[in-house]
């Protein structure tokens, strides 16, 4: 029991599940009902005593949990920023798991560390990043904005005289983190973690669809002379909206300032824009940044967890993230260590999954997903925009679409019937004030069909409502 003369069983069966339900996914309830008291009556009671078939064990699991899963590989899920998974990223992560490899250095996975050399490069090129920028394979955007803001913690210091890494923050010259009114949330707790604390944070209104004011940053920036970290967005998880990446680096920028300001950007989804030649405009200027962090679980629709970050500072990305230990000296020998650049040690090998779906995709391919979510999200916003009663309250420059349905409370009616009723799945924001339906178009494998097919249910919650 328990023995590997289970393993054809058990990885057959569960590939079985997966090719199962993912050629289901597309006609299953969006969000089906499934109360946690049934998986709770199922898989709970109390911790086993002794062994049993591993086989009979994840049949049970997926027995029990199948019924209740989130169509988010799905065509018709719009929650949040969700992307799906790729067959070839899927094939990949499968393969990661069953290799098991620890990527946390070149010695524990020579494999796992190469891959990542490869597909760091691949992801630099496709999303026109400096070459000679470093990168680390994370869990996701806000493990990248960490790793991202540490380096700039590091560096700003450094630049005023003062090593963090040895004396902490305690005495250290203060930083000012500049930050636009509709930055991240991650941006915060990055903030907290780093110890930079939140009085830290000088906030910079936005214009009308949530992009930094370009004005107001420039008076902020005017007003610093000590260390300064400026942080700016592509893609507004509301709206969508870009930062002017080109300008917010010039002014942060400016010369007549005694230290360079460091300028982060978190892009999680909306640095892929740089991929695509249509719109690509919407990012310009992002390599003049000295931070960057996206995702790969978003948009390029990799599987959960996949996040990158990319320091156009080696040296200070190093130098935050990195360290040694006996054990780990001479070893490896002059690979590049992916844990040196990241928040964990032991960890997936992240790599296989995210050069899976770049070569799959190709630059053109990549582009492709770009251009038809962003093209799917103006054939919302028309049609919505067209029916009595709903308005499009952002300006859709991306994949991100927001919906007003009269009253507040007549909004947020709207929106729980639509997710009642198994069609399609879009969640609900609060932007300037209001609330709204907020779409996101982030999955490859929505279609147009997909999209009329959403605007019908919606269309029956609104009449409803
Ligand atoms: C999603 C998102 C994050 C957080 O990313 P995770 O992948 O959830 O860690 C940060 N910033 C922006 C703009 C995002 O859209």
């Amino acid at each position: 029991m328990g023995g590997s003369g289970d393993l054809p069983k058990v990885v057959n069966g569960a590939a079985e599940r997966i090719i199962r339900y993912r050629g289901a996914v597309g006609a299953a309830p969006v969000f089906p009902e499934h109360p946690p008291e049934a998986v709770r009556a199922a898989l709970g009671g109390p911790m086993p005593d002794g062994p049993s078939d591993a086989a009979a064990v994840v049949d049970r699991l997926a027995d029990a949990i199948e019924p209740g899963l989130v169509a988010s590989t799905g065509p018709r899920y719009f929650g949040f920023v969700i992307g799906g998974s790729t067959p070839g990223a899927l094939g990949a992560d499968l393969l990661t798991a069953g290799w098991d490899q620890n990527g946390f250095n070149a010695v524990t996975s020579p494999m796992a560390a190469v891959i990542e050399d490869i597909a760091g490069e691949w992801l630099k090129d496709v999303l026109m990043l400096p070459a000679t920028a470093s990168f680390g394979f994370a869990t996701g955007a806000q493990g990248a904005n960490t790793a991202g803001l540490a380096a700039a913690r590091h560096h700003v210091l450094a630049q005023a005289g003062w090593d963090v890494e040895h004396h902490g923050l305690a005495g250290a010259p203060k930083i000012r983190v500049i930050v636009g009114a509709e930055r991240h949330a991650t941006i915060d707790r990055t903030v907290r973690l780093l110890g930079l604390g939140l009085d830290a944070v000088q906030e910079v209104p936005a214009d009308a669809n949530g992009a930094i004011e370009l004005g107001a940053l420039r008076s902020a920036v005017a007003e610093v002379d000590g260390p300064l970290i400026v942080v700016s967005q592509a893609g507004n998880v509301n709206s969508g909206a870009c930062d002017d990446l080109t300008a917010v680096c010039d002014i942060a920028h400016d010369g007549g300032r005694a230290h360079r300001a460091w300028v982060h950007v978190d892009g999680a989804f909306g640095l892929w824009a740089a991929a695509s030649p249509t719109h690509r405009s919407l990012v310009e200027g992002l390599a003049q940044a000295d931070s960057w962090a996206c995702d790969g679980h978003k948009w390029l629709n990799v599987p959960y967890d996949s996040g990158y970050v990319f320091c156009a500072h080696p040296a200070a990305h190093q130098a935050a993230m990195a360290y040694s230990a006996a054990y780990l000296i001479g070893q490896g020998g002059d690979a590049r260590s992916p844990s040196d650049y990241v928040l964990e040690s032991s960890r997936r090998a992240r790599g296989f999954a995210t050069w899976a779906a770049l070569a799959e995709l190709g630059r053109t391919g990549i582009a492709d997903v770009v251009d038809r979510a962003c093209a799917l999200a103006q054939r919302f916003a028309t049609q919505l925009a067209a029916e009595p009663g709903m308005h499009v309250a952002n300006e859709v420059v991306l994949n991100q679409v927001l919906v007003g349905f009269g009253a507040d409370d007549r909004t947020d009616h709207v929106i729980d019937l639509v997710q009642r009723s198994g069609e399609c799945w879009m969640g609900a924001t609060t932007w300037h004030g209001q609330r709204l339906m907020r779409i996101s178009v982030s999955n490859a494998t929505t279609t147009e069909a997909d999209v009329d097919r959403s605007v019908a249910a919606i269309r029956a919650a609104h009449a409803a409502a």
